[in-house]
């Protein structure tokens, strides 16, 4: 039975990933589509184009996709420049020995395979980086910027309420076949070239058809601490229900107690399509997760309840 899961985000590409499943894509096509419609919406904050910058000013985009089927994968972290890291993600897995690609090498293979460039900062992500900068620098920095250290911007940014978030896609196909992909610009206002979770497969994404797939947003220092997405997983294949899997792997995440803490949610579904979706903490009436059945005409969404 054909299906999808999609974070709250990654509703606006519902249509679409539904069309391409319901005219015999495959998983893998429909989880593109999606994602790659949320990377070109300016009005989304959280990926892709009008992502809010890093702390240079600069979007830098991760993004993952992965074969239920035959366990390949596709990631690029911190691209740079291009409309679709979640395309860009594709042809690594299927056109390259590799299944990772980061930094100037992830924008020279996207220019490489001709993908779409795009000015991803727009202008209201520049006045938000520009605010930002005059909110927390000293005059003598400002002036002087970039020049100088920066972690000590990166912990303003971790205490502050900026824009977080990523686009997640769980599908399954008409032959059975299941995939997942997550694409965001990452923490706003992080340290250049931070990767969070969404680039790092088993933590932020993980896919198995035989047992499931899983997908985290949210904080992914947390995610990758505990290979979340792959314990999920996991946890199916040794016989817990979707919804025991989610819990158990957000209780693993509140039970850390040092080093950087932060929220995560987790979106799962398991081999037959059933969905499931867990925060650590309640996140607020915003955080939901959408899920599309075979033969229903629209997803359903829902809250995203807290563990
Ligand atoms: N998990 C993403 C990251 O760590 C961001 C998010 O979903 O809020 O980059």
């Amino acid at each position: 039975m054909m299906m999808l899961m999609a974070n709250g985000e990654g509703e606006i590409g519902l249509p679409a990933a539904v069309a391409a499943l319901q005219g015999g894509a495959s998983a893998l096509t429909a989880v593109e589509r999606g994602i790659g419609v949320v990377e070109a919406d300016p009005s989304i904050h959280s990926v892709g184009r009008g992502g809010i910058p890093n702390l240079l000013g600069e979007v830098e985009c991760d993004a993952a996709i992965m074969n239920g089927r035959t366990l390949q994968v596709g990631v690029v972290g911190a691209l740079q420049g291009y409309l679709n890291a979640i395309s860009v993600a594709r042809q690594v897995m299927e056109r390259l020995p590799h299944a990772v690609l980061a930094g100037d090498g992830a924008r020279r293979f996207a220019a490489e395979i001709g993908a779409r460039k795009a000015d991803m900062v727009t202008e209201e992500a520049r006045a938000f980086h520009r605010q930002w900068l005059e909110k927390h620098l000293s005059d003598e920095r400002l002036a002087a910027w970039p020049e100088g250290p920066l972690a000590e911007y990166a912990w303003i940014t971790a205490k502050s309420v900026m824009a977080k978030g990523t686009t997640i896609y769980l599908a399954l196909d008409e032959q059975g076949r299941m995939a997942g992909g997550t694409s965001t610009s990452g923490w706003a206002g992080k340290y250049p070239g931070r990767l969070g979770d969404s680039p790092i497969i088993g933590a932020g994404l993980y896919v198995d058809e035989r047992y499931g797939a899983c997908g985290c947003t949210h904080t992914g220092e947390m995610t990758i601490r505990l290979s979340t997405a792959h314990a999920v997983v996991q946890s199916m294949k040794h016989g817990a229900t979707v919804e025991e899997a989610c819990r158990d792997a957000a209780q693993e995440i509140v039970d850390l107690k040092e080093g950087f803490l932060g929220p995560v949610a987790i979106h799962a579904i398991d081999a037959k399509g059933n969905a499931h979706a867990v925060s650590t903490r309640d996140l607020g009436e915003k955080i939901k997760y959408c899920v599309w059945f075979e033969g229903t005409s629209q997803p359903e969404c829902r809250r995203t309840p807290a563990l």
